[in-house]
């Protein structure tokens, strides 16, 4: 029988745990890596925008007292996400949890793409999740314990013109997430997938501004989100609060109502 208990303050204390977060230089991954450093872990921000990561975690270490390192990694070539889980484990010791959060959007309808536009977005957000995945659980099968979070978003279920490329990258990581959890699963390892609906960030700033009632609309909860909440999620999925749940996605979408 797995030790469970029902300390569940212990379940979300993540001292001596080392959380990578890729993209976390702004956005919902900021505030995901700086959920994990109220928690007590050592943090990774991993992200293309190298002086933005630096930045952010210079600013975690100051406010939450947390080791905390930036490092420059475009999640899209393999070879950056093998060597981001190298300076993480080079670094920390060892990586805990591993979360796909870089992901990249931009509406555009799909006849007036070309392929290039395709294989950016999926080198972001579908790719960038396999490779950091792929280096990552070695590590983790290895010690017999970690956990992964990957993206989807509520466009994942279609339905949302302009997005269907990036629709289509979310949808692959859910189908992702189930396939993969049923691999790794008996090694102890546990991969779940979060898919916000639209929340306030840098990405969706100026959107949002100029949508927010009609956007309001979709949700049951009448608002869009902000990245703290999505960032919660996250946190339980990865905690040991979480424990027995693997291969699922965790809407994170105020109740979004266009199914
Ligand atoms: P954002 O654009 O504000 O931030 C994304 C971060 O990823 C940036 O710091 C950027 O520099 C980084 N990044 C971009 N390309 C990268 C690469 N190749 N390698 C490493 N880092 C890279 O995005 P956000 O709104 O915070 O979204 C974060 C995640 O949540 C994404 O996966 C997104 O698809 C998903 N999501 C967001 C929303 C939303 O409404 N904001 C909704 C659903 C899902």
């Amino acid at each position: 029988m797995a030790e469970t208990s029902l300390d569940i303050r212990e379940d979300f204390d993540f001292t001596g745990q080392t959380v990578c977060v890729t993209g976390a230089a702004q956005g919902i991954g900021e505030a995901v890596a700086e959920a994990f450093a109220v928690l007590g872990a050592n943090v990774v921000i991993a992200d293309i925008d190298a002086e933005g990561a630096a930045e952010v975690a210079g600013r975690l270490t100051d406010a939450h007292g947390v080791r905390a390192i930036g490092l420059e990694t475009d999640v899209s070539e393999y070879d950056a996400a093998a060597a981001m889980v190298e300076a993480t484990v080079e670094e920390f010791g060892a990586l805990d949890v591993l979360v796909n959060n870089a992901g990249l959007m931009g509406t555009q309808k799909f006849l007036d793409s070309e392929p290039d536009d395709w294989a950016a977005k999926l080198g972001v957000s579908l790719f960038g999740t396999l490779n950091c995945t792929h280096a990552a659980l070695p590590g983790m099968v290895e010690r017999g314990e970690g956990a992964v979070i990957n993206y989807a978003s509520a466009s994942y279920r279609g339905n949302d013109p302009g997005l269907s490329v990036y629709g289509a990258a979310k949808a692959a990581n859910r189908s992702f997430t189930k396939t993969l959890a049923a691999e790794v699963g008996e090694a102890g390892v546990r991969v779940n997938c979060v898919s916000p609906g639209t929340v306030e960030t840098p990405a969706t700033e100026d959107f949002v501004e100029k949508y927010r009632e009609k956007l309001g609309d979709a949700y049951a909860l009448g608002r869009v989100g902000q990245p703290e909440e999505v960032a919660k999620g996250v946190v339980f999925l990865a905690s040991d609060a979480a424990s027995w749940i693997t291969g699922e996605t965790l809407h994170v979408d105020g109740g979004y109502l266009r199914r």
